[in-house]
């Protein structure tokens, strides 16, 4: 087994500790007097856009920009980028979940982009760096605050995927495990649901190496320890366990990509309007049932991380999270083009078993 993967691209700083969001625009101002700090509409409903901003440093220009909530497109993106333009930014902050992580990265990543935005989400290089990325998530979560994805739908083509740039990684990310403390526990169950499908697919993942392995491991290991204690309303220590699951998930799927939940998750959500999490957690005990025998001893080790036989806990884990099934009920409409989507996407080809579109077929059957 390889050591680690070719390239090795990791968050250059993170912090962790309660109450640390408060030093986010006085770290910010390291990389200069103007910037944008993006965030949603529950971080201003709470007071914290508030008060983060009442900690700036005298002299910086920050622009607080509110993601109006939703899947994040290439649209919230192009407005994003025009604030940022404007601005004349030189770093762009985000503090909030997938989706706001998601765009604020975009938009430093892109922020020299020449190209239309639509050319980058189907797979041009950036042509020159962008600006300085700084993260801090609200939810645990995506791990997108460590990694260089950033997921956007194209609305126009129907297509949401996951744009890839190892320029894309945070200068800074910030772990604060107060920012979940207003998470509603719905969020906190799909949102952990999402980490902990991705620490499992990293650690199965053909692409898997040593380091990937310890990574991930670890993220399942802290996910399952505190996911249900956070659920119910837990202390900081037990939240920043769940931050810290999340993150190495996000730095374990730069290293190695996923596995088929996140290649069929992203067709299906954007179909069913459903949240990834939720699709996450309702699909992966059939993927698990699916490709259990190609995990080969790493389903023991799973089962070991999460203290018992991994698919039992999984299907349990969704009934004492509430996890309401999207498409239970519902009629499976475009299933050939969801099949070929899925097949064709990178994460399902990082499957440890090689998926057919007879698989595909049995996992949708299995959900509707
Ligand atoms: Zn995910």
């Amino acid at each position: 087994m390889k050591l680690w993967p070719a390239a090795l691209v990791l968050p250059e700083r993170t912090l962790s500790g309660a109450g640390i969001i408060n030093q986010i625009l006085a770290e910010c101002a390291a990389f200069g007097r103007r910037g944008l700090l993006v965030h949603g509409r529950s971080l201003a409903r709470h007071g914290t856009v508030a008060s983060i901003l009442s900690a700036a440093p005298a002299g910086l220009q920050v622009t607080a920009w509110q993601h109006t909530g939703g899947e994040p497109t290439l649209e919230d993106l192009a407005e994003l980028l025009q604030a940022a333009r404007q601005q004349r930014a030189e770093w762009v902050a985000g503090v909030g979940g997938g989706s706001v992580l998601d765009l604020a990265k975009a938009c430093a990543g892109l922020f020299h982009a020449a190209q239309p935005l639509a050319a980058y989400h189907a797979g041009a290089a950036l042509e020159k760096r962008g600006l300085p990325f700084i993260a801090a998530p609200t939810t645990a979560g995506t791990g997108s605050e460590a990694t260089l994805n950033s997921v956007l739908t194209d609305t126009d083509l129907r297509i949401k995927k996951s744009m890839r740039d190892p320029q894309f990684i945070a200068r800074l990310v910030l772990l604060d495990p107060e920012l979940l403390r207003h998470c509603p526990p719905a969020i906190i169950a799909q949102a952990g649901m999402d980490a902990l499908t991705q620490a499992l697919e990293v650690f199965t993942s053909r692409h898997a190496t040593w380091l990937s392995d310890v990574v991930a491991l670890k993220g399942v290991e802290l996910i399952a320890a505190n996911l249900e204690a956070v659920y119910r309303g837990a202390s900081a220590e037990e939240a920043l366990g769940l931050l810290a699951g999340s993150y190495l998930s996000g730095v374990g799927l730069s290293m190695a990509r996923l596995g088929v939940v996140h290649g069929l998750a992203h067709p299906l959500g954007l179909r069913y309007q459903a949240a990834h999490g939720l699709v996450c957690g309702i699909c992966l005990p059939h993927a698990i049932a699916l490709y259990r025998a190609a995990m080969g001893g790493k389903y023991a080790a799973l089962s070991q991380a999460v203290g018992a036989d991994l698919l039992t806990w999984t299907q349990g884990l969704g009934e004492r999270l509430a996890l309401r099934s999207p498409f239970k009920g519902r009629s499976l409409n475009d299933k050939e083009a969801i099949i070929q989507e899925t097949l064709a996407s990178g994460s399902t080809q990082a499957n440890p078993q090689p998926i057919t579109a007879a698989d595909v077929e049995w996992l949708l059957e299995q959900l509707f």
